[in-house]
């Protein structure tokens, strides 16, 4: 199966990454984790510059550079890892780009759903969890990180269109999207997230 995890920044991704690792590990099933933008030479190169705050560039050239991490990493990481069975686990895919490119920078979300649709076909993940803190959280945690990204710079109204976009594209497909509060202990967290791999593994 392909799964992607997603959310705001400081939505705590990091931690519940190490939790689905650590189900993945206790189940024997075999699994890749990879990241967007990245997981390939080329995606690795066209991460630093979209993460650089001394980059310029406009939201269209930033979805492009975003669907050019993507398209590189589905031939060659994602579809040859599910060709042979084995489970793909990716930090942030396409979701991302409809909430920072369209929710954020306020590209339409119609000229993001077209590139989609160029790059992907009708490839969608089998299961996306979105990892949701209240706004004020997520602006505190990304205020508190050391080196703020070009993307942690931006205001609060940048993030909260952000996280409303998430919320709506899960809301308007439950079967594909989980959303979990994450803005609670770590232990209660973790058990949820159990029970949906468990879930979808029908374990
Ligand atoms: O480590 P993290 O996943 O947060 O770093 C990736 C960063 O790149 C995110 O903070 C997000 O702001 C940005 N991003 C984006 N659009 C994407 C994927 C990532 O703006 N499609
Ligand atoms: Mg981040």
């Amino acid at each position: 199966k392909f799964i992607t995890l997603d959310g705001i920044d400081g939505a705590g991704k990091t931690t519940q990454l190490n939790v689905i690792q650590e189900w993945f590990t206790a189940q024997q099933l075999p699994v890749v984790f990879t990241r967007e933008p990245g997981s390939t030479p080329l995606g690795e190169q066209l991460r630093e510059i979209v993460l650089n705050p001394a980059s310029k560039m406009t939201p269209k050239a930033e979805t492009l550079l975003m669907f050019t991490a993507r398209q590189q990493h589905l031939d060659d990481v994602v579809f040859p890892n599910l060709n042979k069975g084995i489970n793909v686990v990716c930090d942030r895919f396409t979701d991302a780009t409809f909430a920072y490119q369209g929710g954020g920078r306020g590209l339409p979300y119609a000229q993001i759903a077209a590139l989609e649709q160029w790059v992907q076909g009708d490839f969608q993940p089998d299961f996306t969890l979105i990892l949701d803190v209240p706004l004020e959280v997520a602006l505190q945690r990304i205020e508190r990180s050391r080196e703020k990204d070009r993307f942690e710079q931006e205001p609060a109204e940048f993030y909260r269109a952000v996280r409303e976009t998430y919320l709506q594209r899960a809301a308007s497909q439950p079967q594909r999207y989980a959303v979990l509060n994450s803005n609670r202990e770590k232990e209660v967290v973790r058990q949820d997230i159990f029970n949906l791999l468990n879930q979808l593994f029908e374990r």
